[in-house]
């Protein structure tokens, strides 16, 4: 057999390095660092979005003015997911290209009532949010963030503990010498959910009853003028207190807290940025409870998204069934990378891998595919092929072996709509831990895929 003949038939993934330069991918990446330590919570970055828009030249959508080719628009929802639109030169009724990624990730919110005191300590009690491996939650820097509403209506905005000077949070877990009942539990079990509580305060006040819980609440007014009462109506979230940082002796990955899927959102984010006039009509949508379901007013079954697109044809004269037929949407969420230390877990020859490119997966789900929208062959051919065409570098991707389980994605949602939908996203490692692991050149290869997306 000739080489020729033996490189036409057999199938070999590009490396996302042989795709792109090293200085390009660097001072992406700068960028994507910059905004990761300022998007701690899904508010944080739909307001680095929208602040970015701006900058951009994107105005707030107006659903009484008619919009024309290259007018740039942007619309929040409720300060926790944002939808930006590129009109294009062709009519808005021949479809658009959509990028849909989410900027809620897993995390440890306040409950109702957090605050407590007990063996001379003060905490705040939490009710984890999203799949989280408890275990990995204890014994590190934690910082809070989040909003309260006083009862005079006044908003106070919460950014606590994140940099090395400021005071971190921490949840402490039991020493080894005599954790033999709790290490001989399952992992799963080891650390309850009712024992994921915070260390806020050790200094007592001059009160008999209840002297550290009554400290860090007179802390908190003097900081902030709020009483126990409004943390009722708050919404605090801990998360991993670190910045993102450069991994390994080259600096070829990022560790940070919330990879998923806030790497998906810059860079489609920034490719939106580039495209000044494109031809089809190009949106980026940053969702919100993707990690718990999609479900409420800001997850992507919220109607909110559909009313927009509507408001968008119908200040545009477009026919919106004819819009959502004619449109394609990548759902662009993370993938699962090979971890060759968990081998055990995956299909590999039908695994994504680190600085191979995007992943791109035909079908998530769990068993049998379900909760999977399974995009069609024309689909993923219509796909791969525009990334190839603009030098991507692609693989394909499953989440882990058949019978391991699986997970969902926005894609399903986005099928309501009868929108045809991909998922594409950055191949990561350790997801939903505290301190996620992704490769640059994928990020950058995210950024990539993104800009060929826009331009199909
Ligand atoms: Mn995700
Ligand atoms: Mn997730």
């Amino acid at each position: 057999m000739t080489e020729e003949l033996k490189n036409k038939l057999i199938y070999k993934p590009k490396s996302a390095y042989d795709t792109a330069k090293a200085e390009d991918i660097n001072d992406f990446c700068i960028g994507y660092k910059k905004f990761m330590d300022l998007s701690k919570t899904e508010r944080e970055a739909v307001a680095f979005a929208k602040a970015a828009a701006e900058e951009n030249g994107f105005k707030p959508f107006d659903r009484n003015a008619p919009l024309k080719a290259g007018d740039k628009v942007y619309y929040v929802n409720r300060e926790k997911s944002i939808v930006l639109a590129v009109i294009g030169s062709k009519p808005v009724e021949t479809g658009a290209n959509i990028v849909v990624a989410h900027v809620d990730s897993p995390r440890l919110d306040l409950k109702q009532r957090p605050l407590y005191e007990d063996g001379g300590i003060a905490y705040f009690k939490t009710h984890y949010y999203g799949g989280i491996k408890k275990y990995q939650w204890t014994a590190m820097p934690l910082s809070l963030h989040g909003t309260v509403i006083k009862s005079n209506g006044e908003k106070i905005n919460i950014a606590l503990g994140d940099g090395a000077d400021e005071a971190a949070f921490y949840i402490s877990d039991l020493m080894p010498h005599i954790a033999k009942d709790q290490i001989d539990k399952p992992l799963g079990t080891a650390i309850s959910g009712e024992g994921l509580n915070i260390i806020v305060g050790s200094v007592p006040c001059d009160e008999d009853s209840n002297p550290i819980k009554l400290a860090v609440l007179n802390a908190l007014y003097d900081k902030y003028g709020i009483t126990e009462k409004d943390l009722i109506t708050a919404e605090i979230s801990a998360v991993p207190a670190d910045n993102a940082r450069d991994i390994g002796f080259d600096r070829g990955m990022i560790a940070a807290y919330g990879h998923d899927d806030r790497i998906c959102a810059y860079p489609s984010m920034c490719a939106l940025f580039d495209d000044e006039m494109p031809e089809r009509t190009c949106i980026c949508i940053f969702a919100d409870k993707e990690e718990i379901g999609s479900y409420g007013v800001t997850g992507m079954s919220s109607a909110a998204y559909k009313n927009f697109l509507n408001d968008i044809c119908a200040v545009s004269g477009a026919n919106f069934s004819a819009f959502c037929e004619n449109s394609v949407c990548l759902s662009a969420d993370v993938g699962g990378a090979y971890d060759a230390c968990y081998g055990d877990a995956y299909d590999a020859k039908n695994s994504a891998y680190v600085n191979k490119g995007v992943v791109v997966t035909k079908y998530t789900g769990a068993r049998g595919k379900s909760g999977s929208s399974d995009a069609s062959a024309e689909l993923v051919a219509k796909i791969t092929g525009v990334l190839d065409r603009e030098g991507v570098a692609w693989q394909t991707g499953e989440y882990g072996k058949v019978d391991q389980g699986g997970a969902g994605t926005v894609a399903t949602e986005i099928a309501l709509l009868n929108i045809d939908v991909i998922d594409v996203g950055v191949p990561i490692l350790s997801m939903h831990s505290p301190y996620e692991l992704a490769s640059k050149a994928d990020i950058y290869a995210m950024y990539k895929a993104a800009k060929a997306f826009f331009t199909l």
